[in-house]
């Protein structure tokens, strides 16, 4: 059976050189917050671009939590985000204390619908504390139509963050993914485009001092040691998850543009079946976290694929709204999320990752060419 995902494959194709980091980062007899945090924060600032700052944590949860902390968000803000997510996003803006607006998607790229983004922030729903942030999530590593979202949220004075769980290195427009909003959030869990192998998470940003500021709520609000000028918390990436990044980190446009092969593929596989391959906006480069379908006669396309040894998954199958703890936690915006309830009854995710090996993938396209 070809696993849906494979985070020790990722391992095995750089055992050698995470072997090592590990091993430097064991015997260096400092494993919170050293060298290796600091060095993979730089040069993952680097790898983004032109005056990025980059500040560890300890997943990508946090990652979002911390920068609506650093912002000041909390208590009495509204943060608008989707319900097509991870379950971690909307946790994030309830850790930081904030009130989850959730919209609907887009139906052919599963991201944010500008439109609907632009009627609340133009006519926020009554009752909710007033808007003071957007999380932008470029969900299968898609990017979001973000010309619009942009521009919606510069009319309205609200600030557009950026989650970049699945997205590391796509483009729009040309420019880098998480430099385009005002701060964006990386998970750096083992099967994200760049994960770790353990649990990490990064975020960055141009505002050198909201970096600043983060940098010290991530640790009990500490600027200098034991004197807390901030109100903090505990999420810390630690030295041997650092090292074992910084090993990766050279690998991730190469894996990222091996995603994309893979994609195309499967797109080729494609042709000539029901199924349509996954949209791709104009000017984007989508770096294919999940290479994402959509039937509603899923569960007998799922039975095919596994009968021809090919692992699916879902992504996901029950949105945030819908979710039991978030019942009446969460507004809703005037779409009431229907897209976004109609994806999760239909969408399921091959596998994809840089690992595949060809003949896998030649496994993964006969099965897709008898559907
Ligand atoms: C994985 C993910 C997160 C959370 O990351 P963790 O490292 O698991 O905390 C947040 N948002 C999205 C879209 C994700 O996919």
């Amino acid at each position: 059976m070809i696993p849906q995902a494979d985070p020790g494959a990722g391992y095995r194709a750089q055992k050698e050189e995470i072997d090592a980091a590990v091993a430097r980062a064991l015997s260096s007899g400092w494993y919170i917050l050293g060298q290796e945090g600091a060095a993979f924060e730089r040069e993952y600032a680097q790898w983004l671009g032109e005056g990025q700052r980059a500040v560890g944590c300890a997943n990508g949860t946090d990652a979002i939590a911390l920068i609506l902390r650093g912002m000041g968000i909390g208590e009495g803000s509204t943060v608008v985000t989707v319900s097509h997510t991870a379950v971690a996003t909307v946790a994030a803006i309830e850790m930081a204390g904030a009130t989850p607006l959730l919209l609907d998607i887009d139906p052919d790229t599963y991201c944010m619908d500008p439109d609907e983004l632009a009627a609340v922030l133009d006519d926020p729903p009554p009752g909710i504390p007033p808007i003071r942030a957007v999380i932008a999530v470029h969900i299968y590593g898609h990017p979001c139509d973000l010309t619009p979202m942009l521009a919606a949220c510069a009319k309205a004075g609200v600030p557009l963050i950026e989650d970049c769980a699945q997205a590391h290195g796509a483009r729009h427009d040309g420019r880098m993914i998480g430099t385009i909003g005002y701060a964006a959030a990386y998970s750096l869990y083992p099967t994200k485009n760049l994960g770790a192998l353990g649990d990490g998470g990064v975020l960055s940003t141009a505002d050198h001092e909201l970096a600043d500021r983060i940098g010290a709520i991530r640790q009990y609000g500490w600027r200098e040691r034991y004197i807390s000028s901030l109100v903090g918390v505990n999420s810390r990436l630690d030295e041997v998850q650092a090292a074992i990044l910084r090993a990766k980190l050279p690998r991730l446009d190469a894996n990222n543009a091996r995603r994309r092969e893979i994609a195309a593929h499967y797109d080729a596989a494609l042709a000539g079946t029901s199924l349509t391959p996954p949209a791709r906006a104009e000017g984007v480069e989508h770096v294919f976290h999940q290479y994402v379908l959509r039937s509603p006669e899923r569960t007998a396309i799922m039975a095919a694929l596994k009968a021809q040894g090919v692992g699916t998954g879902i992504h996901y199958p029950v949105p945030v709204h819908e979710q039991s703890a978030y019942a009446g936690r969460t507004a809703l915006g005037p779409a009431a999320c229907a897209e976004t309830s109609r994806a999760s009854q239909e969408v399921f995710s091959l596998p994809l990752y840089p690992e595949l090996t060809e003949a896998q993938i030649e496994q993964v396209c006969n099965a897709l060419r008898g559907l």
